[in-house]
């Protein structure tokens, strides 16, 4: 559906749980989110249902993020499910990996198209203070896991902190060295938790990278269906990318909609605005179901105001409420 900025809204990123295995200490605080009740919490026959009419609206892609997606269980049965609707091209995940591993193998027969893996350091030490869990070693197990199976397509995405070590950075750069994966950087959203980080731009981050990978050279290359814009490094086989929303705005071509676990749509990542389809589902009308998924993109708003601290109207959930 084009909006009314005459943006192609074809992208829907769906928060299946808001219950993480990880504590990152800019997504989730250390005592977790106070638990939903069942009731609250989609069922995955409504995910369908959304999905379906969004599909039917011109979404094409669909993301499955959380919280943390591979805790909430089976959720290879809505990848499934998922993927037969008409009209949906494509169906990945976002993941902090711990468990990927050992789902591997399922989520491919279930027909993933292609996983991120989120992964902040190489560092044992910081990555337990980040993200509060002793878990760098299984991380690692399942990227190295998706690599040697090869049949998934791979990113890695780092939220990188401003006192954080060019060296380590660079490490987790490296996985683009030997393999076909695109590593992106993504930029500390002032959101949530985030709100009390400092953020490395990409200008930063370059040059804090290039002692280590070269000169990067930007590329015009689409890789995936997101606003990361790449460089390539002598020697590399993958990519290195940035996501820039704060240093280089990127609004006026955003393509996205966020589900959240408990039903809300949010038309943008930073505000509130949206529409909460409960009632819709509650109705058993397909039609107004759709219309709701309507009204919430006819609401996308022109952009972000990172620049502002407190925005009129600004999202009071955290990003593991959102799924980034
Ligand atoms: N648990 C999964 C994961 O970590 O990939 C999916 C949900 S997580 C909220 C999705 C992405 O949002 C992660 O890559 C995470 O690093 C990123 N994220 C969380 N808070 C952020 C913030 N304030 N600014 C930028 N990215 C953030
Ligand atoms: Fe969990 Fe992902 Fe948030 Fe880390 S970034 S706390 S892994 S939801």
């Amino acid at each position: 559906m084009i909006d009314r900025l005459g943006r192609n809204i074809d992208y829907l990123r769906v928060s299946v749980t808001d219950r993480c295995d990880l504590r990152c200490i800019y997504c989730m605080p250390e005592e977790g989110v106070p638990p939903k009740c069942h009731d609250e919490i989609l069922r995955f026959a409504d995910i369908e249902r959304i999905c379906r009419q969004a599909a039917r609206l011109g979404i094409r892609k669909i993301k499955i993020t959380g919280g943390e997606p591979l805790v909430r269980r089976r959720v290879e049965e809505l990848i499934r499910t998922l993927k037969a609707i008409p009209g949906i091209e494509q169906v990945t995940m976002t993941t902090n990996g711990v468990l990927l591993a050992d789902k591997l193998q399922t989520l491919i027969d279930a027909g993933l198209d292609a996983v991120t893996v989120s992964l902040d350091t190489l560092d044992r030490s910081r990555f337990s203070r980040i993200t509060r869990r002793d878990e760098l070693a299984n991380v690692e197990r399942s990227i190295r896991a998706v690599m040697e199976d090869g049949r998934l397509p791979l990113k890695i995405n780092c939220v990188p902190m401003t006192e954080q070590d060019p060296a380590d950075l660079a490490a987790v750069a490296a996985f683009a060295k030997e393999h076909p994966v695109h590593v992106r950087f993504i930029e500390m959203m002032p959101i949530g938790l985030g709100k009390d980080c400092g953020f490395l731009s990409e200008e930063q981050l370059i040059e804090r990278l290039e002692p280590f990978t070269g000169i990067l050279v930007p590329v015009q290359e689409q890789l995936g269906n997101g606003p990361a814009h790449y460089y390539r490094a002598d020697g590399y086989t993958g990519r290195i990318g940035f996501i820039s929303a704060v240093s280089h705005k990127f609004c006026s071509g955003c393509n996205r909609i966020r589900l959240t676990a408990d039903g809300f749509l949010k038309s943008c990542l930073q505000f509130e605005t949206g529409e909460d389809l409960r009632p819709a589902l509650a109705s058993g009308s397909e039609e107004l179901l759709a219309e709701a998924i309507e009204k919430a993109i006819r609401k996308k708003p022109a952009g972000h105001h990172f620049d502002e601290r407190d925005a009129a109207g600004a999202e009071h959930r955290i990003m593991s409420q959102i799924g980034g």
